[in-house]
């Protein structure tokens, strides 16, 4: 083997040095408001599973008949031999969950925001995105070669001036923002972006990873959470958070979604979902249907833990949704303010540059609809403790 990749044992040791080498911990067993993480049994505030149906039992079921009545895989990509009549049944109905006319599904969220924002705009075209919005938006700007405008976090008057500034004959313009940003758990201003995207006929796009399952009624997301059915063209969504399992999704109107089916580079150049996660998504919508009062313990519970860290005395930023993170600041405290936390029996994560703005680390939690009460006050007492031994408190 040749030195070529010498280079990257020293960027690797420059970002042990910088404290920016990740160290994941690994679950042993299942995931759940209670997990055993790296031979210690902790509360678990570290996961996206918010309606606990990552191990429900009837996606479980749905999971395990689905890959035995048709297989592990798909065996093709969805538009060679790949498309089962499954993911078409899924697809039918995310769109009726999500309120659109049309549904696809991708491989993950990721791909969904990657493969659309590239398949929608091109080099002459702008996209105007919220300086938090995730990654996958900004990869699939970068990929589509459009300029890219960012405006500062939330600010709607922003998008509205970096649209007119950008505008121009035949030139297409496309205003993105998360619905929930997954660092802040605050919600977009959609009614004003959407305001804004009307007055000068912009698409439309929103990221629901985290509000599809969790905000709106039954969990359809932002739009709905806000009443604009009808008013944003592109929904994006993930099937690996609130729903549970694996996957992304884009709900729109007929002719976006035949234009991905044909364009999005995804969907077309890699394999198909196997059974067991297109059954198991569908058994979660059926679930979300069947359990209103999973979203209710979800929002009671969120209520209840944000209550208490803020009785605590302790910084959860904007937050308005079950990720609730406590700023503290500097790096190197909330590493170990986390890793405390950990050895205590609470799991959730330090997020720190670049992740987040230098000087504003933090530790992010997550609350699910499978907390109990007695989850979420042992939890706090051992924020309570902690705290007060690093002298956050
Ligand atoms: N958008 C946002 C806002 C996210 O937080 C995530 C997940 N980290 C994604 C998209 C990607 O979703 P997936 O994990 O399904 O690829």
């Amino acid at each position: 083997m040749s030195n070529a990749l010498e280079y990257l044992k020293d960027e690797l040791a420059e970002l042990e040095r910088q404290g920016l080498l990740l160290h994941p911990r690994t679950l042993e067993g299942a995931t759940g408001a209670r997990a055993r993480f790296d031979g210690r049994d902790v509360i678990n505030l570290a996961s996206n599973n918010y309606l606990g149906l990552a191990n429900h039992p009837r996606l479980d079921r749905a999971a395990a008949d689905a890959a035995l009545a048709f297989g592990a895989g798909s065996g093709a990509v969805r538009t060679i031999a790949g498309t089962m009549t499954m993911h078409q049944e899924l697809e039918r109905r995310f769109a009726a969950f999500k309120h659109a006319e049309a549904a696809l599904m991708f491989q993950s969220g990721f791909t969904s925001n990657a493969g659309t924002v590239a398949a929608l705009l091109g080099k002459d075209d702008v996209i105007v995105s919220d300086q938090l919005n995730h990654a996958s938006i900004i990869d699939g700007a970068r990929l589509s070669r459009a300029e890219i405008k960012v405006f500062p976090h939330k600010e709607a008057d922003a998008a509205d001036a970096l649209l007119a500034e950008t505008a121009g004959p035949g030139r297409r313009q496309l205003l993105t923002t998360d619905g929930v940003f997954s660092m802040d758990g605050d919600i977009a201003p959609l009614p004003a972006l959407v305001e804004v995207a009307e007055k000068h006929g912009a698409i439309m796009m929103v990221d629901d990873a985290h509000a599809s399952g969790v905000l709106g009624t039954g969990g359809a997301g932002t739009v709905d959470h806000f009443k604009l059915h009808g008013r944003v063209d592109i929904q994006v969504g993930t099937l690996s958070k609130a729903i549970g399992v694996l996957g992304g999704f884009i709900a729109g109107p007929p002719h976006l979604i035949e234009w991905l089916q044909n364009r999005g580079r995804p969907y077309l150049f890699s394999t198909s979902a196997p059974p067991a996660v297109v059954a198991a998504c569908i058994a979660a919508l059926d679930v979300i249907h069947d359990e209103p009062e999973r979203l209710e313990r979800l929002w009671t519970n969120t209520a209840l833990f944000k209550d208490g860290l803020h009785g605590l005395g302790l910084d959860t930023g904007a937050s308005e949704t079950p990720i609730t993170p406590v700023i503290t600041g500097e790096e190197e405290r909330t590493q170990v303010f986390a890793r405390r936390l950990f050895d205590a029996g609470v799991f959730c994560p330090a997020i720190v540059f670049p992740t987040v703005a230098r000087g504003r680390a933090r530790v992010r939690t997550i609350v699910t609809a499978d907390h109990t009460e007695d989850d979420l006050r042992e939890a706090l007492d051992v924020f309570e403790r902690v705290g007060r031994e690093l002298g956050l408190l």
